[in-house]
């Protein structure tokens, strides 16, 4: 019989935090430190980036694509994000395979997905990266300057929203430094000792 803690399961992690926070130097690092890491690569509504690759960054599957996944119930959750300028979810066979086969696995969403993620998947751990301080964020997210004026509004907003909403989660981490926080996930994934160096 399979137990939540079975030793054969990999362990879940779902990361949320708000845009601008680090989050994907922290998985950069974090799957620099645990090589065996699968990363679950999101389905989204939203064209890519400049750099942005796909079915690595994401699936940039379109909305028709994103539709036929929701229909086929592909999806462990899903969510509009940014107040629906894009919908983003979670393929599910990936993950589920990737449990089952042992490994460890971090899923990246936001807060609305990181809400259905702890009822699809009990056993998983939650975790929120905060920066140290919003007005640090709305730095780091300016200097980003990836966004539209509007964009970026939205975001800040989405921001304050998902930050008034922290201590809902299992861990919270603030992202001091990135080689910190990566090192706690990896403790949080493999049940290491966290008194290393
Ligand atoms: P971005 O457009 O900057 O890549 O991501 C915007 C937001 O979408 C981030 O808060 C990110 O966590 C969230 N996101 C990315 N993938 C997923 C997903 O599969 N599900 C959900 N619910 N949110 C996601």
């Amino acid at each position: 019989m399979t137990t939540p803690h079975d030793a054969r399961r990999g362990r879940l992690i779902v990361l949320a935090g708000p845009s601008g926070v680090g989050k994907s130097t922290i998985v950069a690092e974090l799957r620099r430190q645990l090589p065996e890491l699968y990363f679950s690569v999101s389905a989204t509504t939203r064209d890519p980036r400049p750099g942005e690759v796909d079915g690595v960054h994401y699936h940039f599957v379109g909305p028709d694509g994103f539709d036929k996944m929701l229909a086929g119930d592909e999806l462990l959750e899903w969510a509009e994000i940014h107040g629906g300028l894009q919908r983003s979810g979670t393929p599910r066979e990936p993950v589920e395979k990737a449990l089952a086969d042992g490994l460890p696995v971090l899923v990246e969403v936001d807060l609305h997905g990181a809400r259905s993620m702890k009822k699809a998947m009990p056993e998983s751990i939650s975790v929120f990266v905060e920066p140290p301080s919003f007005e640090e964020l709305e730095r780091r997210l300016r200097a980003r300057n990836t966004e539209s004026p509007a964009q970026f509004a939205r975001r800040l907003e989405t921001a304050r929203e998902e930050l008034a909403a922290r201590s809902e989660f299992d861990v919270e981490l603030v992202n001091h430094d990135v080689t910190d926080v990566a090192a706690r996930l990896v403790d949080l994934l493999i049940g290491r000792s966290s008194d290393g160096p």
